[in-house]
């Protein structure tokens, strides 16, 4: 959904700003599509923006589906959907209704850029995270050929291009092992980026304005870098749970800037030991609180990714005893998934511990919400970097040295300076001016809308038929 999100997003965004254009969603699944990314695009204005499900891959036995990261049952997933798009793609080709001025792919789908090239459509790479870490990933192959030990053993933080330096242990998770499978298929991914037209970023200027500013600098084999965001989801969340209705109407009753919410996004889970002491910690920090907990998990701190649809019902046998009736008064606790936009966007919330997902984040800014940064996976420890000591808008808890756990000492003193201290009152007003910067890049004459439109410029000079609408 981290994905399937923004990319729809700035269809919408596309076809709201420029009219003339129609958008075809297509979309890989691995299975029946969740509940969530079928109401999220079913929702959207057909038919100027349809989507078409390709059919699901099938996964062999050994696969073994279930132990693998996100990123490899990602790969799987697009390699096995090549046929299936390429069916797709000749049918809008040949249809005398449409005029297929882009291909824009989310950056796992590099692969598909060579089904792209037969149709001779021009491809684009549709980036729903940071400059940050599209700086990094483009320098990636550089110092593969640079480096031949593992990154996390390098003594010296890489200088990312535009960015701030960064360890190797801070990498995202995937460039942890070089010898993996999934590393070296990244890596070649990665390579297939120079194949673009043009890459799609959903970050602005004001946020991240070294790393954008690298990325402009003209080199060989780099695409032209288009900053269009910040992309939230719009609307609001669809839900017949009760528990967020409870929710919202008790943050309602709420002084404002007084709410914590704590959300690790659609994949993020905790072990049991760290749920606890997370408890624990909201419970000692004397603080309101709204807290999405998912079933804890000792192996993987991804383990809903692909599941976050299937909801355990407020089963929470695995919280502290007495938990819940001890912090009825300040605390709300939500089983699996909450309305996160409707929270963020609520006056009462003052406060976001988050595992640093680029939606969430940017949610936050577009809500003028300060965070506790408490990355997980994937690229969320450069984004927590980034965050805390670039842009300034998050605090981070120090995690213990030898088994890795935020302790609930750590924990509710990192709470209580966000919402009361003097920490948390400079990453307040840091925010206040980023939500600022948001709302100001995305004016008529804002930088992303500009962007946006020099992008769409550039499509319509695509166009060679002289009716019918632009795909
Ligand atoms: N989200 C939500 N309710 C939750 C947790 C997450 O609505 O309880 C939404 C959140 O608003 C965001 C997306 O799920 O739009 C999570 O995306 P992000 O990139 O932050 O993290 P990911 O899930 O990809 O790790």
């Amino acid at each position: 959904m981290g994905h399937v999100i923004p990319f729809i997003e700035f269809a919408k965004r596309l076809v709201h700003h420029h009219d003339d254009f129609n958008v075809t969603c297509i979309i890989p699944t691995i299975g029946p599509p969740s509940t969530a990314m079928k109401a999220a695009v079913e929702a959207l204005p057909a038919p100027t923006i349809n989507h078409i499900f390709l059919p699901p891959i099938i996964f062999d036995d050994d696969d073994q589906y279930s132990t693998k990261s996100p990123e490899t049952i990602l790969a799987l997933a697009i390699t096995r959907s090549l046929p299936s798009l390429a069916c797709e793609l000749k049918s809008l080709v040949a249809s005398s209704r449409t005029n297929v001025v882009a291909f824009v792919v989310d950056f796992f789908c590099t692969e598909t850029f060579e089904v792209a090239r037969e149709f001779n459509l021009s491809s684009y790479l549709f980036f729903p995270s940071n400059a940050m870490v599209l700086s990094f990933l483009l320098y990636l192959p550089k110092l593969d050929e640079m480096v031949s030990c593992e990154f996390k053993d390098l003594t010296e933080p890489v200088k990312i291009p535009g960015c701030l330096p960064v360890h190797g242990r801070d990498f995202a998770d995937t460039f942890q092992d070089r010898t993996s499978g999934t590393y070296k298929w990244f890596v070649d991914m990665i390579k297939k980026f120079s194949l673009a037209r043009g890459i799609i970023v959903n970050s602005f200027m004001d946020l991240e304005s070294g790393a954008l500013k690298a990325l402009s600098e003209e080199e060989p084999g780099k695409p032209p870098v288009y900053p269009i965001g910040p992309i939230i989801r719009s609307g609001s969340s669809e839900s017949d749970d009760v528990s967020w209705s409870d929710c919202l109407t008790w943050l309602d009753n709420q002084p404002s800037d007084s709410v914590l919410f704590v959300a690790f996004g659609s994949g993020g889970t905790l072990s049991h030991a760290q749920v606890n002491e997370l408890a624990f910690g909201l419970e000692m920090s004397q603080q309101r609180f709204i807290w999405v907990v998912k079933t804890p998990n000792d192996e993987s701190a991804s383990a809903t990714y692909f599941s976050v649809q299937n909801h355990q019902k407020n089963h929470f046998d695995f919280l502290p005893e007495g938990f819940l009736e001890r912090t009825k008064e300040r605390g709300l606790v939500i089983s699996s998934w909450g309305p996160q936009i409707e929270v963020l966007s609520h006056g009462a919330t003052g406060g976001f511990l988050t595992h640093c997902g680029w939606n969430s984040t940017l949610e936050s800014v577009v809500y003028g919400v300060p965070l506790i940064a408490w990355p997980l996976y994937a690229e969320q420890r450069m984004n927590a970097l980034m965050l805390s000591e670039d842009v300034r808008v998050a605090l981070r808890p120090n995690p213990n040295e030898g088994d890795g756990l935020v302790t609930r000492e750590e924990i509710a003193k990192v709470v209580k300076e966000l919402m009361e201290g003097e920490a948390g009152i400079g990453v307040r007003k840091r925010m206040r001016v980023m939500k600022h910067a948001a709302s100001m890049a995305l004016m008529e004459d804002g930088s992303s809308i500009k962007t946006l439109s020099k992008l769409a410029l550039e499509w319509k000079k695509n166009q060679t038929a002289s009716y019918g609408k632009t795909n």
